[in-house]
């Protein structure tokens, strides 16, 4: 079976469609001509639909595929004759998910010591053929776009190349290339002496002063990159640095955030850190990753510049509980994170910041991602603005709400149904019942 084939798995027989509701009906046979060489249209069908354009429940759950694209909702939705009909009973339809912090061509190990030793001997070939795993994983927990920020030796462009080819089967993918940061930083590599493994310069995205970080920016920008990821502030899974101290100054944070967006790249800034998260935001980035000590004053200015949070809770979560297993001095900055993060977040709800939904996967295992729904949810968040997060203001933050985070006609056929009332039970979005991506079926698991 072709590659291009095997993504279809598990589609149900056609069934006649008629009576499903009203205005549901076949168009005459010479308005399908032009279609007449393609497979045949696909009718979804489920008890609800999450309307990510209102925010609102609607209970006429239809939708309508040709090809790649959506070309009908609900009640006024019009099937051509022949389709074939996927009738998932009482679940909900939703937009593919969207998750805008992941790390795609990595996996912690859990035991932390043994993943170092794999880690370090694996070839790159080899880390690519993880990394497509990682990939169909994201995609089967209904994730349809990821944002993948920082990877090395460009496993990332070319698992997302190799994606958008067909070659194999996961998300669609903008990715980051090499993550930014200055020496010694969160974004450099791990401290290994310098006689035993290189020192990673401007291609590996480790810069100083703004020309250099300029340079930097531009490098991964030449192969390929769709978004910058900085690292503003120190982080947790970094051997050498505090977790919270700013490591790029005013002027690095500037030059990259100006070169970024000349190319119309969006700039990703991780930060934990108060004080190198408002430096970020007054030189312009789009996001503040983790943000685990913000304080009310930064959460206001990002609500006031409309620059997104994402707050990864699933990594923020898991580094927390996995803080034994982890070098005392890593140990040490994965509890105060975890320990500020919930204080924080809950503010930034209060006080209205954006907020998208990223988990930073890879951290934790890849495939959880819809745990980040529930982990938001349990601090406050409503279900219905979780959803949101999570698909339409993703969507937005990576600037493609021209394509997908909505089910409308025109965009890309990309849809989760999950089991029962999303709403009553957000949960049920950790283990979708059916995954589409650009029209095709990549998961379907009937009742
Ligand atoms: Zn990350």
């Amino acid at each position: 079976m072709s590659p291009l084939r095997s993504i279809f798995r598990t589609v149900l027989p056609g069934a006649v469609l008629g009576g499903l509701f009203p205005g549901l009906i076949a168009p005459p046979a010479s308005a399908q001509t032009a279609d007449s060489a393609g497979p045949p249209a696909i009718v979804l069908r489920a008890a609800r639909l999450f309307d990510a354009t209102t925010g609102r429940m609607r209970t006429d759950g239809v939708i309508v595929v040709q090809g790649e694209r959506i070309v009908g909702v609900g009640r006024d939705a019009v099937a051509p004759a022949g389709s074939q009909v996927i009738d998932l009973g009482d679940a909900t339809l939703l937009p593919g998910f969207i998750d805008v912090h992941t790390h795609l061509t990595s996996e912690y190990d859990p035991q932390y010591y043994r993943g170092v030793y794999d880690n370090l001997m694996r070839t790159q070939a080899e880390q690519a053929l993880y990394a497509a795993r990682w990939a169909r994983r994201t995609l089967e927990a209904g994730f349809t776009t990821v944002r993948n920020l920082g990877g090395t030796y460009h496993v990332d462009i070319g698992l997302r190349n190799a994606i958008n080819k067909y070659v194999t089967e996961g998300p669609r993918i903008l990715t980051a290339a090499y993550s930014l940061g200055s020496t010694g930083g969160h974004c450099d590599q791990t401290p290994w002496p310098p006689e035993r493994v290189e020192p990673a310069g401007l291609l590996q995205g480790v810069c100083n002063g703004p020309e250099a970080c300029r340079q930097a920016v531009r490098e991964q920008m030449k192969y390929g990159a769709d978004v910058i990821k900085i690292c503003a502030s120190g982080g947790v899974l970094s051997e050498a640095d505090p977790v919270d101290v700013p490591q790029l100054t005013p002027e690095e944070l500037r030059a990259i955030v100006s070169e970024a967006h000349t190319w119309k790249r969006k700039v990703a800034a991780h930060s934990h850190g108060d004080v190198a998260a408002r430096l970020a935001i007054e030189a312009g980035v789009d996001s503040i990753e983790h943000g685990s000590f913000l304080t009310e004053d930064t959460l206001r200015l990002m609500k006031s510049r409309g620059v997104y949070l994402v707050p990864t809770r699933c990594a923020v979560e898991w580094v927390g509980k996995q803080a034994d297993t982890y070098p005392p001095q890593i140990a040490e900055k994965a509890r105060a994170a975890h320990a500020a993060h919930e204080a924080m977040f809950k503010a930034a709800l209060r006080i209205g910041v954006p907020i998208a939904l990223g988990t930073d996967a890879g951290v934790f295992p890849h495939g959880q991602n819809g745990r980040e729904f529930g982990l938001m949810v349990d601090l406050g968040m409503s279900p219905h603005a979780a959803l949101l997060a999570g698909t339409r203001d993703a969507a937005r933050l990576l600037g493609i709400e021209a394509e997908a985070g909505t089910l409308e006609s025109g965009k890309l056929a990309d849809v989760v149904a999950v089991r029962g009332d999303v709403l009553a039970n957000i949960r049920s979005t950790e283990q979708p019942v059916l995954v589409m991506w650009h029209g095709r079926i990549a998961v379907h698991r009937p009742n």
